[in-house]
């Protein structure tokens, strides 16, 4: 390919944009979502809790359902929603908390989003892709922390294309370290990805490379917004190519995809909305919804202007009603709060409003975890100012004492369980029953392997109570589970690794 432009201009397959679109529309219909929102205000108690109940069975909710939660202003409803959205979530995943690291390979970028610090007109951004040997580099300092899983982070250009992106996770998966005990050996067992939208011949070079979740924000479902956003003259600009990037993953075999919505770009009950169309869109195609969902809300980005004047800056408060409302609206899926949140909205969104994954001990500078820097060390090559910079210990203790079990488990893909069987055994309770053994001998690691001595303290006590829990389920015994986790969890103790039920 001769230049970037020509690049450029080659990304789109408009067919394969078309094939999913019904009679020339997409599935985002702004007056309809205008019309729901208004139709459903001040919303009766009544029909507001039916609306409850069909969450606390699993179900997702329909748009029409969804535009009433967001109505609920009334204190009482609220605390309710916010009751049920925790119910909600204990009863899909119980009281485990997933960790991972985000890792980013490449800040050098086509687009132009006006958001964003790696944007092409930011002149004053450090370029940088990382070379196999870098990428080496980092996820070493990744793993040395007690990571096990992964979020691979990109941005849009021909000199980080696919196969670049299926290279660096082959090499993600190709490290592993021993651990500081001495106690057998650590590494990324799960590597999810974060990059712009691919055609689906891309997509089956990343499945076949080994990849976890793929993730694409869509930033904001209104076509308006989005167009004064992202330059019509950039790849991004292309607001369907967008949109349908999941379809195109499923299609490419990719059957675990996460979307979610930049807050703060636009209106936040619009945006839930669209997340909502998003994932029956993906239901009605494809029989399952999103594997998570994000709600990143827009942080202060080098020299971006948008970033700390939006007119649609999201306040705390809003984001706990967001949380809730997802929560309640796609019962299923996980849902991901990052550290770009301050650690007391974080804290409270997981253990208030059933977030179920974040990341801590994260660096988004290029090349910042294998050089240790911090973000005020490296403001150039960074794409956002993160909220919490703590590390992995810190949280993990953070968590435990509030009685959060650290999970790193990357069993469900492994063994086969994603996509539509995971989902059929989330809502039956199934799949977590499962989790909930995977969770204890992957905490049995990290505390052996990592933990500070305060950290293991707080997460002995938690791990005798849940194994005290898994021994008193009759499931566990029921499907003859027990002897196998018994098993496992003593040859862990002993220093075998990466046992998983
Ligand atoms: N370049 C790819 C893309 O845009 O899809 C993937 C990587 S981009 C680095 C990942 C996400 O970061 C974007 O989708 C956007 O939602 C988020 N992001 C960009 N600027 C941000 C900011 N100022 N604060 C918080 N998140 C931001
Ligand atoms: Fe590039 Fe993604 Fe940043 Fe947009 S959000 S400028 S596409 S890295």
């Amino acid at each position: 390919m001769s230049s970037v432009k020509d690049w450029t201009a080659s990304v789109i397959k408009q067919a394969e944009i078309d094939k999913y679109l019904d009679g020339g529309k997409d599935f985002i219909d702004e007056e309809q979502i205008f019309a729901d929102i208004e139709k459903h205000k001040n919303p009766d108690k009544q029909q507001v809790r039916d609306i409850l109940q069909k969450s606390l069975d699993i179900k997702i909710l329909t748009p029409a359902e969804t535009a009433t939660l967001l109505n609920v202003e009334d204190p009482e409803l609220l605390h309710e929603m916010q009751e049920a959205a925790l119910a909600v979530k204990k009863k899909v995943y119980d009281n485990r908390i997933v960790f991972f690291a985000p890792l980013y390979l490449s800040n050098l970028c086509v687009n132009s989003c006006k958001y964003c610090g790696f944007r092409a007109e930011n002149k004053d951004e450090v370029r940088h892709v990382l070379t196999m040997d870098e990428v080496r580099d980092e996820v070493a300092a990744v793993i040395d922390e007690g990571h096990k899983r992964m979020i691979a982070v990109y941005g849009e250009h021909p000199k980080n294309g696919a196969d670049y992106i299926a290279d660096s996770i082959s090499t993600i998966y190709s490290v592993k370290r021993t651990t500081p005990t001495g106690n057998g050996f650590n590494n990324i067992r799960r590597v999810n990805v974060n990059a712009a939208p691919m055609e689906i011949a891309d997509m089956k070079k990343l499945w076949r490379a080994g990849i976890g979740t793929f993730q694409v924000f869509q930033e904001t479902y209104h076509r308006g917004r989005y167009a004064e956003l992202h330059p019509a003259n950039t790849v991004k600009g292309n607001y369907r190519w967008r949109l349908y990037a999941m379809h195109r993953a499923m299609e490419a075999g990719v059957d675990d995809v996460a979307i979610g919505a930049l807050f703060g770009l636009y209106d936040w009950k619009f945006e839930v909305m669209g997340l909502v169309h998003h994932a029956w869109d993906l239901e009605k195609h494809f029989g399952i919804g999103p594997h998570t969902v994000s709600f990143p809300r827009m942080q202060p980005a080098p020299g971006s202007f948008l970033s700390e004047h939006s007119p649609y800056i999201v306040s705390d408060e809003a984001m706990k009603r967001v949380v809730a409302v997802l929560r309640l609206a796609i019962p299923y899926s996980g849902l991901i709060v990052t550290a770009r949140e301050n650690p007391v909205l974080k804290r409270e969104l997981i253990n208030h409003y059933g977030c179920t994954q974040t990341d801590a001990s994260s660096k988004l500078g290029i090349g910042a975890y294998a050089k240790k820097l911090k973000q005020e060390e490296n403001p150039d090559k960074v794409q956002f100012m993160l909220g919490d910079q703590r590390s992995l210990d810190e949280v993990i203790r953070e968590l435990a004492n509030d009685g959060m079990i650290t999970s790193f488990c990357t069993a469900g893909y492994r063994c086969g369980r994603t996509g539509d069987k995971i989902m059929n055994l989330l809502e039956k309770g199934v799949e977590g029953k499962f989790c909930k053994l995977n969770a204890v001998l992957t905490f049995r690691e990290y505390l052996n392997d990592y933990a500070s001595p305060e950290t293991r303290e707080v997460g002995e006590k938690l791990i005798a109570r849940e194994l005290q829990e898994i021994e008193s389920m009759p499931f566990f015994t029921d499907k003859k589970l027990l002897p196998t986790f018994r098993s496992y969890y003593d040859r862990i103790a002993r220093g075998e690794r990466d046992l998983y039920m």
